[in-house]
């Protein structure tokens, strides 16, 4: 036996899963260190069957459950079977992740064996490993599992999870690790941690000798997504400097400075949150913003997000439920300013909602604070087959990007969009892809986006309760728009046969001014693209 050999046995032995991981692995060239996510030492050396980890983005928590993945089967001899939301993230882990992590390290190109099955790897003399989309076509029936792997759970469905864990059903270990950062509250990953033990990472404060929970004190003072979002209660010091800070003494407090701490220690179940604020790895483009430590970036990025939820969930690990409802009309009318509606525009947005004639709001640009007015609201009850009388407006108001419901006078919607080439966009309400809207064609060269209504409407909403919208004078047709603007309610809605959770908005009464108002939102968002106005031929 030479001395690698004897190295690879003596690993293969060893029980704590850092050491192992420091000794075997290599990540971007460097062997693999725990250094700047301390935080991770105890989650790698914990021996529990069950584990779930909620998490904030890029904590480290992936590399972690590939560790764990390969030295399970390594030591113990067992299949894994490690899950991600689709086939498509398994490609791209492979190419981009397993392979290289492999062909890194001297110890692993002689234990990893490809197979002829795709996603499938022979692991030393008895264990073995299968890459899976929850979503996969490929099938494998017959595959009993002693460790499963979900890896950003959030993005399965319920249901395909239920399905996976019957793989466990013979194994002597049954092991099972969630991983995922959350979205909405008591769902996927959440409910998963709700239900273990429930460690956080408590900092030590060197000053008084007191235990801070980031998270609970965060939630505690800006738990309400009206919350003016100026500063984050333990970040203080110099701008682009600033640190953690004791809310109880003022002295600064180090990231990497705690332990994890269960609220029910006595439950079986182990679960880990993690939040970016215990990381102390900056960015270059972190660096590049002038912001020198991680809690002046996360300070950063509080101030300037437009998405309150996607902070919760990528930055916290916290789940987001953005408030419940929709807009009152009490919200509204603390809104209305003393103008009413001016006779012209300059550089304007404009959205259009069809249904029962055509709803149309228009809105000023940004000023400095990004208060946006609205500066017009009309209904045209009566339709020509071309819309013409949107013509004078566009003209009146100098509209510059228009976004315009596509249905149901499609036809109608396409020739208004063709008189104003590269201001005009029709709207088609789709839902399943990922951001608030997608910009394009249709087949007949119109110009279209494609809005995912939720989001959409998600933050069309929340322009308003973060206070950085003005309507008009409450008088004439504005009284109704501010009716409209109530009708649209936000609520969850579970599927039944999978049991997916996802908001939705509905309506309790005519809603078109919403509508038309949330486009006319969707053409702000494509003016702030900063994009030239179309091509000429558009
Ligand atoms: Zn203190």
């Amino acid at each position: 036996m030479n001395a690698h050999q004897r190295l690879l046995r003596s690993l293969a032995a060893s029980p704590r899963l850092s050491e192992w991981a420091a000794a075997t692995r290599v990540l971007d060239g460097r062997p693999f260190d725990l250094r700047g996510h301390r935080y991770l030492r105890k989650i790698y050396d914990d021996t529990q069957p069950l584990l779930v980890i909620r998490k904030a983005a890029q904590m480290g928590a992936s590399e972690y459950a590939i560790s764990r993945a390969l030295h399970f089967c390594i030591t113990h001899g067992g299949t894994c079977i490690y899950y991600f939301p689709t086939d498509n993230d398994v490609g791209e882990f492979s190419r981009a992740r397993f392979g290289p992590a492999v062909r890194a390290s001297r110890y692993f190109s002689a234990l990893v064996r490809d197979t002829d099955t795709a996603g499938y790897k022979q692991i030393g003399p008895k264990g073995a490993i299968y890459f899976r989309g929850t979503n996969s076509r490929i099938r494998m029936k017959s595959v009993p599992a002693d460790f499963l792997v979900f890896d950003e759970v959030n993005e399965m469905l319920p249901a395909s999870v239920e399905l996976a864990r019957k793989r466990l059903g013979h194994s002597k270990w049954g092991w099972e690790l969630e991983v995922s950062t959350p979205s909405l509250p008591e769902y996927g990953i959440d409910a998963a941690y709700l239900a273990t033990d429930q460690q956080s990472y408590l900092l030590a404060c060197p000053g008084c000798g007191g235990y801070h929970c980031l998270e609970d004190e965060f939630l505690e003072h800006h738990g309400d997504p009206a919350d003016p979002r100026t500063e984050i209660c333990f970040v203080k010091g110099e701008p682009g400097r600033e640190t953690l800070v004791c809310l109880g003494c003022g002295h600064a407090l180090d990231p990497a400075d705690g332990r994890w701490v269960a609220r029910y220690p006595s439950r079986p179940r182990r679960g880990y949150h993690v939040t970016k604020f215990i990381s102390s790895v900056v960015s270059q483009a972190e660096k590049s913003d002038g912001c020198h430590t991680k809690p002046a970036a996360l300070l950063k990025l509080w101030r300037e997000t437009k998405f309150p939820g996607e902070f919760f969930n990528s930055e916290l690990g916290l789940p987001y439920l953005g408030a419940e409802g929709g807009l009152t009309e009490a919200e509204l009318l603390a809104l209305a300013g003393k103008y009413g509606r001016p006779p012209k525009g300059k550089a304007c947005v404009m959205g259009v909602d069809q249904g029962n004639g055509l709803h149309v709001v228009i809105k000023e640009p940004h000023d400095d604070r990004g208060i946006v007015l609205t500066i017009l609201v009309h209904h045209e009850p009566q339709t020509d087959p071309t819309f013409s009388h949107l013509d004078h407006l566009m003209e009146t108001y100098d509209v510059r990007y228009c976004v315009i419901d596509a249905l149901p006078n499609t036809h109608a919607a396409r020739a208004f969009a063709k008189r104003f080439p590269g201001r005009v966009w029709c709207a088609y309400y789709g839902g399943t892809q990922k951001g608030a809207a997608t910009w394009g064609f249709d087949a007949e060269s119109t110009r279209m986006v494609t809005v995912n209504r939720t989001e959409a409407l998600d933050a069309w909403r929340d322009a308003y309760k973060l206070k950085k919208r003005r309507i008009p004078r409450v008088e004439d047709e504005v009284t109704e728009y501010v009716r409209q603007m109530t009708n649209v309610l936000r609520k969850i809605e579970e599927d039944r046969e999978t049991g997916q959770k996802k908001a939705v908005w509905v309506q309790r009464g005519p809603d078109h001014f919403a509508h038309a108002d949330s486009y006319a939102e969707i053409a702000l968002r494509r003016q702030s693209l900063g994009l030239v106005r179309g091509s000429l031929l558009g």
